[in-house]
């Protein structure tokens, strides 16, 4: 019996138990304290020039994101309906209108030209997802809306760049998630970047339930008071302390996660094509993390047929998204089906292939062969 090739299994170094032993030893674990500490600074050697806040997860970042753009009713929010449902509920739930705006099959990011037809003078922010890791077209982006403020999902982009610059952060605010489903992890983590040093201070306060105890532990007042509405984002250093193990292995499990994507693009990407498929894309100046490697088959059945053709042999493969606007709550904020039909034919075309770091190479081989048989 050949064993299950899993679609993911989350990464480990080795070393978290050592930190978490050490966070306990300090005695207090509630968080930003030495771990926190030691976790900014890890984020912050990646992102130069940006305050990185660690949060209880992408969720959490998003959600002070929104609070910190200071949204007024019928303010609106740009969001891609390829996407989580948290990429929108953060900003429905700050007060905003979110319009739902197509992606383009060959990145699966947000579309300029569609952007560009929903933005008015309404518009004040706009929300990219970083497919996979690699970069949506910031550029074209910002033209498409040049009022709106950029706030990049980067929740998968984890060591991803775009010219040697994180993604995350070219826009005001960007967000990572340490999810256990994502490259590096804490089970459930993520973190804010703040790239405008005049929204640093608020979003201290939004982070730490709106007090300003920072500048406390800073000396710069002598007791510390409700500064704003904020609420408790941060984790506990258990958390911090699991996460500094893998932010130390970023290189490592980016390297290990790129030489199988490697293998992919290689092996699979030139059957795929002849089949009619998309693969992920080679966006110039950018470095990924191969977070995902994905196909977008030609048709519904194709996809399904190749899903159900690798699950016989024991290898899983996912779909992704359900288009948001295709939900009930797209439903309930006017949607209906076709009002999206790039983002509907992609989102049931698209398949993820297994890529993790305890694949063996034989792990590899065999999805190779699956793939390129059933497409054959
Ligand atoms: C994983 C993910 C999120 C949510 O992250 P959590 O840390 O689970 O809150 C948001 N957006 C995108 C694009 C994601 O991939």
């Amino acid at each position: 019996m050949t064993e299950r090739i899993r679609y993911h299994v989350p990464f480990r170094t080795g070393r978290e138990d050592a930190y978490i032993a050490e966070a306990l030893a300090q005695g207090t674990v509630s968080g930003n304290g030495p771990f926190t500490k030691r976790a900014h600074g890890a984020l912050e050697a990646l992102t130069p020039g940006a305050r990185v806040l660690l949060t209880h997860s992408c969720t959490a970042a998003l959600e002070m994101s929104a609070m910190l753009l200071d949204l007024e009713p019928g303010d609106e929010v740009i969001v891609p309906s390829f996407a989580f449902t948290s990429t929108a509920a953060a900003f429905l739930r700050a007060g905003a209108t979110v319009r739902f705006a197509e992606v383009v099959p060959e990145t699966m990011c947000l579309d300029p030209a569609h952007v560009a037809s929903l933005v008015g003078p309404k518009t004040r922010a706009l929300v990219p997802i970083h497919y996979g890791g690699s970069p949506a077209d910031l550029d074209a982006l910002r033209a498409a809306a040049p009022g709106a403020d950029l706030i990049e999902d980067a929740a998968q982009c984890i060591g991803a760049t775009l010219n040697g610059q994180a993604l995350g952060t070219f826009g005001r605010f960007g967000t990572l998630s340490f999810h256990e489903t994502k490259n590096l992890h804490c089970g459930l983590g993520g973190a804010l970047i703040v790239n405008e040093a005049s929204d640093t201070e608020r979003a201290e306060y939004v982070w730490e339930r709106g007090t300003n105890r920072q500048q406390f532990f800073r000396g710069l007042v002598d007791k510390y008071t409700w500064v704003e509405v904020g609420s408790s984002f941060y984790p506990t250093e258990l958390q911090a302390a699991f996460l500094l193990a893998q932010l130390e292995a970023e290189a490592e499990n980016r390297d290990a996660r790129t030489s199988i994507a490697a293998i992919y693009d290689r092996d699979i990407a030139p059957v795929a094509r002849r089949a009619g498929a998309l693969t992920p894309p080679k966006v110039a100046g950018a470095r990924g993390n191969a977070h995902i490697w994905h196909l977008v088959l030609p048709t519904a059945e194709a996809c399904e047929r190749l899903r159900l053709g690798l699950a016989e042999q024991g290898i899983d493969a996912y779909t992704h998204y359900v288009p948001l606007h295709a939900s009930p709550v797209g439903a309930r904020i006017g949607y209906r089906l076709e009002d999206l039909p790039v983002t509907c034919s992609a989102a049931e075309r698209l398949l993820r292939l297994p890529l993790h770091t305890s694949m063996t190479t034989d792990d590899v081989a065999r999805v190779v062969e699956a793939v390129n048989t059933l497409l054959a």
